[in-house]
C-alpha cells in the first residue's frame, strides 16, 4: 500500500546504490517509511544492468548517456544494426566493466547481510600480466626477481599492511609514484605496486594515485582473506541490477516507495532545516532529506546561499574518474579456463609518444567464464577498460588509436580472433567515479555526509566522506550517511577493517 504523499520518515533523491543503500538501512533499521525519487525511468544510477535488452537504440543510448555517463565510440557491428537484431536480448551486461573489491567479503555482502538479505557473487580468480609478449600470472613475474627484490618487496607490503587506517591516511594527499621511491629502490617492486593500483583504482597514472587510498584498499583485502595479486574483484551472479532490487525490496517490504520518473527539481528549505522536495508533480513534505545526487551535480537542486564557499571550491578542483569501456562477445571464450582479470600495462600504440598523458593501462575480464546467466552457453563476454584522463576522452584521433590497441592485441595474440568474434561495442565514460583517487579529492577533502548548516539534509553515495572508491565507496558513504541520519553507528554493519 502507497503512503500518500507527506507520510515518509525521509525522502531519499537518486536511486543510485549510495541512496538505496541508505534507504535500505533506514528502513529496515529504523522502521522509517522511505520514499526514493529517481529522475530516471530505471534504478540503479550507474550499476543500472541491460538484461536481455530489447528496446529501442533511442533508449540503449539515453540509459547509457543517463545512467552510466557513457557514449558509444566504436562498435560491430553498427549498433542500429545490434539493436535492430535484437542481438542483446541474449545477454546481461553493465554500462562497462563492474567490479568490486572483495567479491562474497565485500562491504556490500556484509551491509546486505546485516539487513537480512543474500547475494550469490562470483570472485574473480587470478591476476594475468602482459610482460614480454605474453601473459603471466602476477605471483609467476615474481620468481624473476632478484633476492633484494623480495626483500624489498616483502618490506614494502609489510609496511602497507601494518598500517593503520588513520596511519595510511596520512598519505592519502602523496601520489603514489613518490610514495614507493621514498620506500624502495627496486623497480620490479614500485611497479608491481603501481600495475596494482592502476586496476584497482581505475587510474593508469600512478602519480594521480593516492598511495594512502592504495595502502588502505590493499590492507582491507588482506585482512578481508583475500589477495589483490590473485584476483579478489567479484560480481552479483546476473548483473548488478540483483543489487538494486535487493535493496529496493528492503525499503519496500518495511513500508516505503521508490517512485522513477520523479526528478527533484529543488530541496526545500525553511529556517535552516530541510523539509521536503519540490518536483514537477508538486511539493513532497518529510523531516529528513538524504541526497544521492554526485556533488557536483546536486548543486543544481539546493539553493546557492546554502554552498558554503569551501565547498564550491573543493567541488571545482574534484575530477571524476574516466575511460574507455565496452563489450566484446565471442564465440566461445579466449581462455574459458581463466576466470581472473587480465591486464596489459602498455596497450600498442598508446605511450607519451603517440599523444597519451602516460602508458594506457588495458585491462579486460571474461564474465561469461564464471557466470553463465550472462550469455547463451559456451560463449564468451569480455568487459574491456583502457583509462583515459577527462579531457582526453573526447579526443577523436586518441580514443581511434585505443581501439586500434586492443584490436591489433586481440588479434595478433589470439589467432582466429576475428573469426570469433561476434559483436562488441565501446564507450566513452565521463564518470566511472565521481571523484578520482587523487591527492587533493579524498580523504579530509571530501564533502560531508551531513550538510553543515542545514538541519536535516545528509549527503550519500561515492562523491561523500568515506574511504574506497566506486561501489565499495558508494557503500562506505551509505553507512556513514545512515549513521549521521540517526545518530547510531551503522558502520558496524561491516568488519572494522572496513569501517
Ligand atoms: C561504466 C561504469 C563502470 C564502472 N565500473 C566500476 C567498477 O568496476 N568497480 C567499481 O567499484 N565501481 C565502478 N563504477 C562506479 C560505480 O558504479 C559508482 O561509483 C557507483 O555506482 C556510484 O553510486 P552512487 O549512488 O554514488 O551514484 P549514482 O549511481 O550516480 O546515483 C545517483 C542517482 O541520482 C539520480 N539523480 C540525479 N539527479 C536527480 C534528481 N534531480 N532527482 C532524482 N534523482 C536524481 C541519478 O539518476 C542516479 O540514479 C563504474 C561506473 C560506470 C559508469
Amino acid at each position: 500500500m502507497n503512503a500518500s504523499n507527506n507520510d515518509f520518515d525521509a525522502i531519499v533523491i537518486g536511486s543510485g546504490i549510495g541512496g538505496l543503500v541508505t534507504g535500505g538501512i533506514l528502513a529496515e533499521k529504523e522502521g522509517w517509511k522511505v520514499l526514493v525519487l529517481e529522475k530516471e525511468d530505471v534504478i540503479g544510477g550507474k550499476i543500472y544492468t541491460f538484461e536481455h535488452f530489447d528496446g529501442d537504440e533511442k533508449t540503449f543510448r539515453k540509459i547509457l548517456r543517463k545512467n552510466h555517463l557513457s557514449t558509444i565510440v566504436d562498435s560491430k557491428p553498427e549498433i542500429s544494426e545490434l539493436i535492430e537484431r535484437k542481438v542483446f536480448s541474449n545477454y546481461i551486461f553493465e554500462g562497462g566493466w563492474h567490479s568490486y573489491i572483495n567479491a562474497d567479503r565485500s562491504r556490500l555482502s556484509f551491509v546486505a547481510s546485516g539487513l537480512g538479505k543474500e547475494m550469490k557473487v562470483h570472485g574473480s580468480k587470478g591476476f594475468r600480466l602482459f610482460a614480454d609478449g605474453k601473459w603471466n600470472s602476477f605471483r609467476y613475474l615474481m620468481r624473476n626477481w632478484t633476492q633484494e627484490d623480495f626483500e624489498e618487496g616483502k618490506k614494502v607490503s609489510r609496511e602497507m599492511n601494518l598500517m593503520s587506517k588513520e596511519e595510511a591516511g596520512e598519505y592519502d594527499h602523496i601520489d603514489l609514484r613518490s610514495y614507493l621511491k621514498s620506500r624502495t629502490n627496486s623497480e620490479n617492486v614500485r611497479n608491481f605496486h603501481e600495475w596494482l593500483a592502476g586496476y584497482e583504482t581505475g587510474h593508469d597514472d600512478p602519480k594521480l594515485i593516492s598511495a594512502g587510498e592504495h595502502i588502505k584498499t590493499v590492507s582491507m583485502i588482506h585482512c578481508a582473506g583475500n589477495d589483490l595479486e590473485d584476483g579478489s574483484g567479484g560480481q552479483p551472479e546476473g548483473g548488478f541490477n540483483v543489487i538494486s532490487r535487493l535493496f529496493k525490496e528492503i525499503i519496500e517490504e518495511n513500508g516505503g516507495e521508490i517512485r522513477t520518473g520523479a526528478a527533484v527539481e529543488k530541496i526545500i528549505v525553511e529556517n535552516y532545516k530541510a523539509t521536503g522536495v519540490q518536483t514537477s508533480n508538486g511539493v513532497i513534505n518529510a523531516p529528513r532529506v538524504i541526497c544521492n545526487i554526485p556533488m557536483q551535480r546536486a548543486q543544481k537542486v539546493l539553493e546557492d546561499e546554502y554552498w558554503p564557499k569551501e565547498f564550491k571550491l573543493q567541488i571545482e578542483k574534484n575530477k571524476p574518474l574516466s575511460g574507455i569501456l565496452g563489450w566484446i562477445n565471442t564465440k566461445k571464450p579466449v581462455d574459458p579456463d581463466f576466470k581472473g582479470i587480465y591486464i596489459m600495462p602498455k596497450l600498442p600504440g598508446c605511450s607519451p609518444e603517440d599523444g597519451f598523458s602516460g602508458d594506457v593501462l588495458f585491462g579486460f575480464e571474461d564474465v561469461a567464464t564464471y557466470d553463465s546467466t550472462r550469455t547463451p552457453e559456451g560463449e564468451g563476454l569480455m568487459t574491456v577498460w583502457a583509462g583515459l584522463l577527462p579531457d582526453q576522452l573526447h579526443n577523436p584521433e586518441l580514443v581511434q588509436k585505443i581501439t586500434k590497441g586492443i584490436f591489433t592485441f586481440y588479434n595478433e595474440y589470439y589467432p582466429g580472433f576475428e573469426e570469433n568474434l561476434n559483436w562488441y561495442f565501446l564507450t566513452a565514460c565521463d564518470e566511472l567515479y565521481s571523484i578520482t583517487v587523487t591527492p587533493g579529492m579524498i580523504g579530509d577533502k571530501r564533502l560531508p555526509v551531513k550538510h553543515p548548516l542545514v538541519k536535516d539534509l545528509f549527503f550519500t553515495g561515492d562523491s561523500v566522506t568515506q574511504w574506497s572508491f566506486g561501489v565499495s565507496g558508494a557503500i562506505g558513504g551509505a553507512v556513514n550517511c545512515a549513521s549521521a541520519a540517526t545518530g547510531k553507528d551503522y558502520s558496524t554493519l561491516m568488519p572494522f577493517y572496513m569501517r
